[in-house]
C-alpha cells in the first residue's frame, strides 16, 4: 500500500537505517538503567545547565554560525589554530560531511570491523564501498591487514580508538608505521570519541599526529566525557583545506546556540567534568576486574564501555539483563556492549553477568 513512486539513489538500496534500542521498562517500581548508548550517567553541572538555559532564551535567532567564542576556547585548550577546527552536529555529522566531501561511487573506504555502526552507513550514503578488515582475536586493529587492504581506489581510512564497541586503543607506534604506508592523497580519520577515557601511555594522541600530516582528520566530541550527548556537538581537528571541505558540506546553523553555550561552559568547568571521567574510569576498572574474576574473557577497555564476547548467546544474555532493568547493546552473534554507568547500575549489571557465568559452569 506504499504509494511512493519517487526513485531514490541506488546506493540507498542496501542501507539499513539505524535502529534505536528500547529503554528498559519495569512495572514493579524498581530502578532501570540505560547502559546501551555509551552516555555519561551524570546529570548536568548547574553552571552548564544555566548557560544552556540562558542561550535558549534566544531561540528566535539563528545560532552564531561562526561559533567564535567556542572555537577560541577550543583552540586555546588544544593548542591548535581556530582555522584547524570544524564543529558539527555531533562528531558523527562531521564524519558524514567529510566523507560526502571526499568519496563517491567507485571509491573504497577501509576500516576495522567490528567498529562503530555509523561507518558502513556513512560510506554507503556516499555511494562508495566499505572495505571491512576484521579485528585481531584480542579485538584490536589489524594494521598489517589494513595496509594489505589499501588499493588504488582507497580514498579514506577510518581508525576508531578506543574502538567502539570492543574498547582497545591503537598505539602510537603501530599507527605511525601504518600512516607511513598510506598514500598522501588518502584521508585518514582518527575517531577519538572516547579520548578522555584513555589511560594507556602508549596510545596515540590525534592532536600530535595530525600536525605534520595534512591527510589526517581527528574527530572528538562533547557527547561522552562532557555529557552533552543530547545537544549534539562534536568537532574535527585538521589542516585548513580539510576543514574547509567539511564546512562546505555542513548544514547551515547545524550547531544550536544552546549546544555552543553548553560546550563553552563545559570547557570552563573542565576540571570538574574530568573528575567525573576519572570516577567512570575507576568504575570501568572495577567492572572489568569483577567480570574477569567470574570467568568472563573481556578485552581491555579504554572507553566508557566494556565488550562482552558472547557469540550465539548475545541475544539471550541481553534479554536476561533487560529483564532485570538494564539495557545493553547487543550485536547478535558477536557480543554485547555495556556502558559504564553509575555505581548502582554497574552493580546490578555485574550481579546478572556474574550469575550468568556461574550458571554455565
Ligand atoms: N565515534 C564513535 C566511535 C562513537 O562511538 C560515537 C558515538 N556513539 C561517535 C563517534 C559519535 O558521537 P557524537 O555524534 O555524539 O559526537
Amino acid at each position: 500500500q506504499d504509494e511512493v513512486r519517487v526513485r531514490f539513489r541506488s546506493c540507498l538500496d542496501d542501507v539499513a537505517a539505524y535502529k534505536p534500542g528500547r529503554p528498559p521498562e519495569r512495572t514493579d517500581g524498581r530502578p532501570t538503567y540505560k547502559l546501551s548508548s555509551n552516555e555519561n550517567p551524570y546529570p548536568p553541572l548547574p553552571g552548564v545547565l544555566a548557560a544552556a538555559t540562558e542561550a535558549a532564551a534566544d531561540m528566535n535567532r539563528y545560532p552564531d554560525m561562526g561559533a567564535f567564542d567556542l572555537l577560541e576556547a577550543l583552540s586555546e585548550k588544544l593548542g591548535v589554530p581556530v582555522s584547524d577546527l570544524a564543529l558539527g552536529t555531533g562528531s558523527v555529522a562531521v564524519l558524514y560531511h567529510l566523507l560526502q566531501a571526499s568519496v563517491s561511487e567507485g571509491d573504497e573506504v577501509v576500516y576495522a570491523w567490528r567498529s562503530f555502526e555509523a561507518y558502513p552507513i556513512a560510506v554507503q550514503l556516499t555511494g562508495a564501498t566499505s572495505v571491512q578488515v576484521p579485528l585481531t582475536a584480542d579485538a584490536r586493529h589489524d594494521f598489517k591487514a589494513m595496509e594489505a587492504a589499501l588499493t588504488e581506489r582507497t580514498r579514506a581510512v577510518l581508525v576508531c580508538s578506543p574502538n567502539n564497541p570492543t574498547g582497545p586503543v591503537v598505539h602510537r607506534d603501530e599507527l605511525l608505521t601504518f600512516l607511513d604506508a598510506v598514500p598522501a592523497d588518502v584521508i585518514v580519520v582518527l575517531d577519538e570519541a572516547y579520548y578522555e577515557f584513555i589511560r594507556d601511555p602508549e596510545a596515540f594522541d590525534g592532536v600530535e599526529v595530525y600536525r605534520d600530516r595534512p591527510n589526517v582528520v581527528v574527530l572528538r566530541t562533547f557527547s561522552k566525557a562532557y555529557g552533552l550527548a543530547g545537544f549534539r556537538i562534536g568537532y574535527a581537528i585538521a589542516h585548513p583545506p580539510m576543514v574547509a571541505a567539511i564546512r562546505k558540506c555542513a548544514l547551515p546553523f547545524g550547531v544550536s546556540q544552546i549546544a555552543q553555550a553548553a560546550a563553552l561552559a563545559s570547557l570552563r568547568a573542565e576540571d570538574e567534568l574530568l573528575e567525573r571521567v576519572e570516577a567512570l574510569v575507576t568504575e570501568r576498572t572495577r567492572v572489568v576486574q569483577e567480570l574477569r574474576a567470574s570467568g568472563w574473557d573481556v578485552p581491555e577497555s579504554h572507553a566508557n564501555f566494556v565488550w562482552m564476547p558472547l557469540g550465539d548467546e548475545t541475544v539471550a544474555f541481553s534479554e536476561a539483563v533487560q529483564a532485570e532493568g538494564v539495557s545493553v547493546r547487543p550485536f547478535p552473534g558477536e557480543g554485547a556492549r555495556v556502558t559504564i554507568g553509575e555505581r548502582a547500575a554497574n552493580d546490578l549489571f555485574l550481579e546478572v553477568a556474574c550469575a550468568w557465568r556461574q550458571s554455565e559452569v
